[in-house]
């Protein structure tokens, strides 16, 4: 069972995506690539040199609904006459704008975020959005944990490895102890968790970070000799991944916890602080704050700072 990977084109900041061909029965593609016609036409491209159409497709799993990933699983579909499309019942994106929610608006306003910025932010994540189809429910099946998905010549178990999205997923092919790892594991970037409601109660944030670093232990039990990640060449040496990723995150961590002022700190002035360079650059200020909100989640869940909550945003102090 061979895994083709194809590297595809995104407007993203990010640079290429790589969505991996699996040319067995039944045919399938784990991610898709954004909704843009130079993606599309690069795809098929290069399924094209594997002899393989789109309506050739039988089935589309994802592992995690960001536009790049996910953007043209709807094309994709509807051109292969209903391919069966697998993802995570955690993820959304593929549902509707993500900042669009409610509940985004609740997190980032009790992060310190002014008003006026969540709203550029979310204006900026319309035009984003318009990179993925929605999907309606009747359009895709659930992802679950440990479940395989069989291939003639082999097959694939499913880990969920919430972190970078809540309902992020891997896939490993345990007789060569390879992965395929989505946005979990990047060769040249430590991946950012992403802010997010928490699938189960919406009031509340999901603790990316402290979710994030099981996923990674739970990767590095496998003692992968191959991991494909969302972008960039595959990882051939895990540990030393790892033990990076580790170190990135400490330093983060410590960095994070110095940059509370005496009299407190908001998550939002902690992200200008943390990126005082590119903090005005658009998605960046969504990510900044993401960061910032995921380290102080961690450093307060583990005791190292207390927040409170001052007129409906949290506080962050040192104690
Ligand atoms: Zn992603
Ligand atoms: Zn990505």
């Amino acid at each position: 069972m061979k895994i083709i990977p194809l590297s595809i084109p995104t407007p993203f900041y990010v640079g290429d995506v790589n969505v991996f061909l699996i040319k067995e029965d039944p045919l399938t593609l784990i991610d898709v690539g954004p909704k843009t016609p130079e993606a599309a036409r690069v795809l098929r491209e290069k399924l094209a040199r594997e002899g393989v159409k789109f309506s050739d497709v039988r089935r589309i799993v994802l592992t995690h609904a960001h536009e790049d990933h996910c953007g043209m699983t709807k094309q994709i579909r509807d051109e292969a006459k209903n391919a069966e499309v697998l993802i995570h019942e955690w993820e959304t994106g593929h549902l509707f704008g993500r900042l669009a929610h409610q509940e985004h608006r609740t997190l980032m306003l009790r992060s310190g975020v002014p008003d006026a910025v969540f709203s550029d932010m979310q204006k900026l994540y319309e035009e984003i959005s318009l990179l993925t189809d929605s999907l309606a429910d009747s359009e895709y099946g659930r992802l679950e944990d440990e479940v395989e998905l069989g291939f003639e010549g082999g097959a694939l178990r499913v880990l969920h490895t919430p972190g970078h999205t809540p309902g992020s997923c891997s896939f490993v092919r345990e007789a060569d102890r390879t992965l395929i790892c989505g946005d979990c594991v990047l060769k040249r970037i430590t991946p950012n968790p992403i802010l997010a409601p928490d699938p189960i109660d919406p009031n509340r944030r999901f603790r990316s970070l402290a979710e994030y670093l099981v996923s990674l232990a739970r990767l590095r039990s496998f003692s992968p000799t191959l991991a494909y990640g969302g972008h960039g060449e595959a990882v051939t040496d895990f540990e030393e991944i790892f033990h990076r990723y580790v170190r990135a995150i400490d330093e983060r961590q410590k960095r994070v916890i110095s940059l509370i002022s005496g009299d407190g700190a908001t998550a939002y002035s902690v992200a200008q602080r943390l990126f005082p360079d590119s903090f005005d650059h658009d998605v960046h200020r969504f990510l900044a704050v993401s960061e910032a909100i995921a380290h102080l989640d961690y450093a307060e869940s583990t005791g190292k700072i207390a927040v409170s909550l001052n007129d409906g945003v949290e506080v962050y102090n040192r104690h």
